[in-house]
């Protein structure tokens, strides 16, 4: 059974000092309250107490953050020079660095995660993001190129920056997605408008003071706490926004991508998952299992990318899942504050009461809740980590994204990759899959015919700046990270030039 450790500890500290001061939104360089006047509360999840305020921006605030951004997209940013922007970037990175531990407690008091996986995991992979970008600032070159028209010429291409990018986040990794979408685009040269999830305003708040005190140019980043219904709509309709970039659900990323028909904006789109987990019969299984576990019950399984389908061969099944479920039921949960804590509250009690109603879905159509299942929601959204068996295909638990600490087993018995991917392939998503087995050339074989933006081969949840990531299928537009990320930011001029 898990243990329960709920308590944490008292806030202290710099991040008790900043939890307690007002917030107001970044515009232009200058911290300035909703237009409104209006605020919303922040929550933590562990306690479903309010531990703080931020502005409520709408549609006014939007349009000032959208000019500030734009004066500073044809003003200072222009005239800065790739290195001089590399250098800022390097100087954001260690001023994250050197406050690490107060933006892991204010993440992992807003979002209900482990202490030590905002302190060693997201942090640091923020910081590692903005030096990765760093390096992209003075190396995104156009290309000379010979044509065939007869006569003399040079013709090349630019890449230009977008210009202004609107980037709207979740709250289930609030500091890594805001350097994900952040840092490609100050390195291509845009200038920036970012509104956080309402769940997770406070790190984003804290980072966007950070800009200021390492000599970022006013405006460059603006940073609008409030809704998505009202601000986030307004940023994604607005004309004078070139670029949007969302993260979150394929249902609002459909309204995103239809808001910015009206001055087709360029759309990039990083949506839900369904994401299988693949355990072959020569795997390593202490490997797969331990694998198989974190794949879903990382981050309380409110991953994009969540092992939420794991199929197991036949010859294995028992022992996989039997496995999983155990490591599920040792698991120690608790406020993310405490350092003894493996598995937070989810982040809000609507995702709770979702999450929930897929558990209680999964057993009245005839699952089996092979462990978990259970639920504490008046101090807090707890959800245990849940194994769930005998299932069918036309379940919700297995058709729907749950976004939280469930697993569906499914066995299947047969050594064909054709088939085996038919299964893993059957859903509207496509964001990931992991293979968990020791023959490489199968493991090739499966690789290409999972249809999914990243497979990963004998790990799970893993990514690195270099590497693009992002959907196929309903899991989104664009590949963000490595060298593609830039392609969102930047766009192509040709020029053709008759010599004399
Ligand atoms: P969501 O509504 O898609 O929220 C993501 C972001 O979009 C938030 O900043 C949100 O603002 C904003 N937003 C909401 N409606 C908008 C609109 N009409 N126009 C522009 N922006 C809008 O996700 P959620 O409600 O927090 O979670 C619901 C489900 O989404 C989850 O159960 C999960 O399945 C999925 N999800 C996926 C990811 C992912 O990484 N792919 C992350 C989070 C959630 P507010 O904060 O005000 O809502
Ligand atoms: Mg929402």
């Amino acid at each position: 059974m898990n243990v329960h450790i709920h308590a944490a500890p008292k806030l202290v500290g710099p991040a008790a000092a900043f939890v307690a001061a007002p917030k107001k939104l970044l515009i232009g360089g200058q911290w300035v309250p909703a237009l409104s006047g209006k605020t919303t509360e922040v929550i933590d999840p562990s306690s479903a107490r309010v531990v703080a305020h931020v502005a409520e921006a709408d549609k006014a605030d939007v349009d000032a953050a959208v000019k500030a951004a734009r004066a500073a997209f044809e003003g200072p940013w222009s005239r800065m020079l790739p290195a001089e922007r590399a250098k800022l970037m390097w100087k954001l990175a260690d001023a994250i660095d050197a406050i690490t531990d107060e933006l892991a407690t204010l993440n992992s008091l807003e979002n209900g995660k482990p202490i030590n996986d905002s302190r060693k995991g997201e942090v640091p992979f923020t910081a590692e993001t903005f030096r990765y970008f760093a390096g992209w600032a003075t190396k995104i070159n156009g290309e000379q190129i010979p044509i065939s028209a007869p006569g003399d010429w040079h013709c090349y291409t630019r890449r230009e920056p977008v210009g202004v990018a609107a980037q709207i986040i979740p709250w289930n990794f609030p500091l890594s997605m805001l350097a994900w979408k952040i840092a490609p685009a100050l390195a291509a040269g845009c200038t920036v408008v970012l509104k956080p999830a309402e769940q997770t305003p406070l790190g984003a708040l804290r980072i966007g003071e950070l800009f200021a005190e390492v000599g970022f140019p006013d405006g460059v980043v603006n940073v609008i706490t409030g809704f998505g219904e009202t601000a986030g709509a307004a940023l994604s309709a607005h004309p004078d926004v070139d670029k949007i970039a969302f993260t979150g659900s394929t249902d609002v990323g459909k309204l995103i991508a239809r808001a910015a028909t009206g001055n087709l904006k360029k759309v990039s789109l990083e949506l839900g998952g369904k994401s299988p987990t693949i355990v072959l019969p020569d795997a390593d299984l202490d490997v797969a299992i331990a694998g198989a576990a974190s794949a879903i019950f990382f981050n309380m399984g409110q991953c994009c990318t969540a092992g939420s389908r794991l199929f197991v061969h036949k010859k294995v099944y028992d022992r996989v899942v039997e496995g999983v479920a155990a490591g599920a039921a040792a698991m120690r949960i608790g406020a993310g504050l405490n350092p003894e804590t493996e598995v937070g509250p989810l982040i809000s009690r609507e995702q709770f009461d979702k999450v929930t109603g897929f558990i209680e879905d999964g057993r009245r159509d005839g699952a089996e809740i092979v462990t978990g299942g259970e639920s504490f929601g008046e101090d807090g959204f707890f959800v245990t980590p849940t194994v769930i068996a005998k299932t069918r295909p036309d379940m919700s638990v297995i058709r729907e994204e749950i976004f939280g600490p469930v697993v569906c087993a499914i066995p299947f018995d047969t050594d064909d990759l054709d088939a085996i991917a038919r299964d893993a392939n059957d859903t509207a998503f496509g964001l990931a899959a992991s293979l968990w087995t020791r023959d490489l050339g199968l493991a090739h074989k499966l690789a290409a015919k999972v249809k999914a933006g990243t497979i990963w081969i004998n790990t799970h949840n893993f990514n690195d700046c270099a590497l693009p990531f992002g959907g196929f299928k309903q899991s989104g537009w664009g590949r963000e990270l490595g060298a593609q990320a830039l392609d969102l930011y930047t766009q192509v001029k040709t020029v053709a030039i008759r010599l004399p």
